[in-house]
């Protein structure tokens, strides 16, 4: 009798054991197949290291890349190959958020009932949320500046432009040494995994602060002296404004008015507001996390929370979280996630995915968004000229980041078109690009342009 309560026990808990490891193997398969499934070991999918299944084409259905035994074929066109490069990514994985190496699992077909097996002979098309025609005009738009242009739908979270330089052709890689300035940082996604200081669009999250912070901060005027003091610092301005409202503020980009405001908000305020508005947030872009915006609003030196404030110092700015916070001022406080895959389908064409929107967190409340929207259109008509963005009803902001030493400032432009079939948020960045109103400001209008064609 003893002997079997003994056993019984032995066997309940060896039954136990098998349960509890089967829920463990169970979680980890749900939480880690696709990337088991995706190991480039794996001989079964990956013929010499080179995934050996799928096609990438764009939102339209033209043709990007596909996998052809050992190497992968691209477009025909070397300037879509360049523009859409880290986008679709290369066959050695060096864009590690290329689509050949972060969807592999899915252009093979894994998924969790059927495991990781071919489907068909050529696996799956993903159709990508961007447009290649649209990312071939942002590539030649950037012209010689590395940089980044990100366009999406805010209504959607459609991708339909992320084109990042410098890149190169994924037809005929080339060989880059160390430290080459013409591949600086070449297999980063500017767009998506970089961050850079902003400028003076950074002025959109102070302003967001100071809207809703601020008591009566519609009637208030603050005093530009052209060159002011505080703490430790010299704040300089792009001109003496004298006495001015925080509209005209905006309109002008003035460095000193933004500056006091930032100071009078406190560093907590500022650091509140730029979590807010969700630009230290890491996106999760079909599994390709963003990098996040970094700040240091904290100092004894009151100067050092000045210069925060206009989007100098520390300040570290990753442009697709800017431009996700542009459509959230668009649509009213809460934008949609972005995302890069519009639908997968079997080699035959049935889909076999749904498309699923997500919405981020309200960012803004809907009345300070109505009331930045205003300030961004002013921006247009009163500093940057409308007639510049010929057919587009654009809302705006330019940034001029200085780099420190005799570098070019680099060079922004944020905002968003209103546009019934073309809702689009965008974040232009160019590297050495000088001034925002100047080449940012030129880049986005031309291919804002073509978007909306
Ligand atoms: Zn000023």
């Amino acid at each position: 009798m003893h002997n079997i309560t003994k056993r019984t026990i032995i066997t309940f808990l060896l039954a136990l054991v098998l349960i509890g490891g089967t829920c463990l193997f169970v979680v980890k398969l749900v939480k880690h197949g696709d990337e088991w499934a995706s190991f480039q070991a794996n001989s079964h999918l990956f013929n010499d290291g080179v995934l050996s299944s799928g096609r990438i084409l764009d939102v339209n259905g033209d043709f990007l890349a596909q996998a052809s035994g050992n190497y992968w074929t691209y477009n025909d066109d070397s300037e879509i190959r360049k523009a859409c490069m880290h986008t679709v990514g290369v066959a050695d994985g060096k864009i590690a958020t290329g689509a050949i190496t972060r969807f592999s699992a899915r252009l093979t077909g894994y998924n969790l009932i059927t495991g990781a097996k071919h489907v068909g002979k050529d696996g799956i098309n993903i159709y990508l949320t961007i447009d290649e025609d649209i990312c071939k005009i942002a590539y030649q738009a950037l012209g010689s500046y590395n940089g980044a242009v990100c366009i999406y739908n805010y209504e959607t979270g459609e991708i339909l432009c992320n084109v990042s330089k410098p890149t190169y052709d994924p037809a005929y890689p080339p060989t880059i040494t160390d430290g080459d300035p013409a591949y600086d940082g070449v297999y980063l996604n500017r767009g998506l995994s970089s961050s850079f200081t902003p400028g003076s669009t950074f002025k959109l999250v102070t302003l967001a602060a100071a809207l809703n912070e601020i008591k009566d901060v519609g009637n208030r005027t603050w005093n530009c002296p052209g060159t002011m003091q505080i703490g430790d610092q010299t704040i300089t301005c792009t001109g003496t404004h004298g006495d001015i409202d925080i509209k005209t503020a905006l309109n002008v980009s003035c460095n000193c008015v933004f500056a006091q405001i930032a100071v009078e908000l406190g560093w907590k305020k500022m650091e509140k507001y730029a979590n807010q508005v969700g630009l230290t947030t890491s996106y999760d872009i079909n599994g390709i996390h963003t990098r996040p915006s970094s700040f240091v609003f904290k100092s004894k030196d009151d100067g050092d929370l000045g210069w925060a404030g206009v989007g100098q110092g520390k300040d570290l700015v990753n442009p697709i979280s800017m431009m996700v916070y542009m459509g959230a001022i668009a649509n009213g406080g809460r934008a949609a996630i972005p995302q890069l895959i519009s639908k997968t389908t079997l080699l035959g064409g049935l889909q076999n995915s749904v498309y699923i929107k997500k919405k981020t967190d309200k960012l803004i409340d809907k009345p300070t968004a109505e009331l930045i929207t205003d300030y961004m259109k002013s921006n247009v008509t009163n500093t940057y000229g409308q007639s510049r963005f010929p057919g587009l009803d654009i809302y705006a902001k330019t940034g001029t980041a200085e780099v420190g030493g005799n570098s070019v400032s680099n060079s922004w432009f944020v905002g968003f078109i209103k546009n019934q079939g073309h809702p689009l948020a965008f974040a232009v960045y160019a590297e050495g690009g000088g001034s925002g109103s100047g080449t940012a400001a030129t880049i986005a209008s031309r291919v804002l342009q073509a978007a909306v064609a």
